[in-house]
């Protein structure tokens, strides 16, 4: 094990700090969403108790303050994943209004009839729903790449998918219902030689990982903050800067102009384009906080801790007898997630169990359907971990899925 300290960390999380069911919580369900440090409840308050103004509109000092911290936030979390310009991130309402912010404006503009949208079985519904759409009306073709018995993409396949027909290609960075990690930089390069912009699903991405986007070439990467510390409700679009001047506005309303007239208007500068109306100012200070607390944390020795919490799951899930866990076998390829089933025992009363232990896991198709159909399941049990979770809580999932084991034989 590494030498940072998940119980020190713990206690700047009051929500983990209570009894479910009688028993100490144990909260397992961090890939749907991540428990909050005191420090972004803080921001949170602090921004209400003090500074609270709309944004960019008001010539007084709490709507300066407001616009300030605001901006500032935009410019941590841009940080956050080593953007060039804090201009090339638009905030968001998370992942999903990212992914459709694409879709209904590049999309709609550069996907004809007939054009090749590429996407994988490994997608949460969010990467494909909005990309279905978009072929619907357009014409469109969508493709696929298939995933082996391991939950990785088939990516072999790639020479025979990619044509100069392919428009878009749209993958997930991590899988949020395998943990399955995907080789991002190899798809691009793939998808750049047919000449395809290229969206990441970093949901799950840019959480336990430093994301250089940068570096791997994307020319989109969707996210949100309440996976890493941060509140809902808030996200954000990185988009290359000159494919977002491209771009016409998703939506129209207040601050994304810059004049209207009565027939036409012209448009704010990126990313304000993409902002209408009054957004979520208090999520993005938030968000902001969210990244400040994550930047405190030695990087290497959380991936160090997550991947020894992952293997010790591996390894302790692996001896109840029933068990089949989904995913790559190796710890290197996958995330901080383990999804299984248990013989005969529904997932949703594996899940039931586990509550009645003090143990919050997800049970269901986790918004990832191709996923359960190809292995032929129509759920699966999924405990993800976190920088907060520890070895003894681990210990306390595999005793309470004996329980589960007592219960269904
Ligand atoms: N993509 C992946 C891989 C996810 O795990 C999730 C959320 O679970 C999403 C997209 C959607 O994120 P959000 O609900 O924050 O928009």
């Amino acid at each position: 094990m590494s030498s940072f300290d998940p119980v020190a960390i713990r206690r700047e999380f009051p929500t983990l700090d209570q009894q479910v069911n009688g028993k100490p919580l144990v909260y397992l369900d961090n890939a749907a969403t991540s428990q909050k440090p005191r420090s972004v409840l803080d921001a949170l308050n602090g921004y209400y108790l003090h500074d609270n103004a709309n944004v960019h509109r008001g010539i007084h000092e709490l709507s300066r303050r407001a616009t300030e911290a605001y901006e500032e936030a935009r410019a941590k979390v841009a940080r956050w994943i080593n953007a060039a310009d804090p201009h090339e991130l638009v905030w968001t309402r998370g992942t999903t209004d990212a992914i459709n912010l694409v879709a209904g404006s590049w999309g709609m503009d550069n996907i004809k009839a007939g054009d090749e949208i590429l996407l994988t079985v490994l997608e949460h519904h969010s990467n494909l729903v909005p990309w279905q759409l978009l072929a619907r009306r357009v014409g469109a073709k969508l493709r696929y790449v298939e995933i082996d018995d391991q939950g990785r993409l088939e990516l072999g396949d790639l020479p025979s998918l990619l044509t100069e027909r392919t428009k878009l290609v749209a993958f997930n960075h991590v899988s949020n219902a395998l943990g399955t990690i995907n080789p991002v930089k190899d798809i691009v390069a793939a998808a750049k030689k047919v000449g395809a912009v290229v969206l990441v699903d970093g949901a799950q991405g840019a959480v336990h990982m430093p994301v250089d986007v940068q570096d791997l070439g994307a020319d989109f990467y969707a996210f949100s903050g309440h996976k890493m510390c941060g509140p809902t409700g808030i996200g954000a679009l990185w988009g290359r800067r000159e494919l977002l001047e491209s771009m016409e506005p998703y939506q129209g309303g207040g601050e994304m102009i810059e004049f209207v007239e009565r027939d036409m208007s012209t448009w704010a500068e990126v990313p304000h384009k993409f902002e209408a109306g009054t957004p979520n100012i208090a999520g993005a200070i938030g968000f902001g906080a969210a990244v400040d607390f994550l930047a405190t944390l030695p990087a290497e020795e959380v991936a160090a801790h997550e991947r020894a919490l992952m293997s010790y799951a591996m390894e302790r899930l692996a001896e109840v007898p029933g068990m089949r866990i989904y995913g790559p076998e190796s710890v290197e390829d996958r995330s901080a997630v383990v999804s299984f089933t248990m013989g005969d025992a529904h997932p949703h009363d594996i899940s039931t169990i586990l509550d009645s232990e003090g143990i919050a896991v997800r049970a269901g198709h986790h918004c990832a359907q191709l996923v359960m159909k190809r292995f032929g399941v129509s759920a699966t049990a999924r405990a993800s971990f976190y920088i907060y979770n520890t070895r003894d809580e681990i210990d306390r999932l595999a005793d309470a899925l004996e329980v589960v084991r007592g219960i269904f034989g």
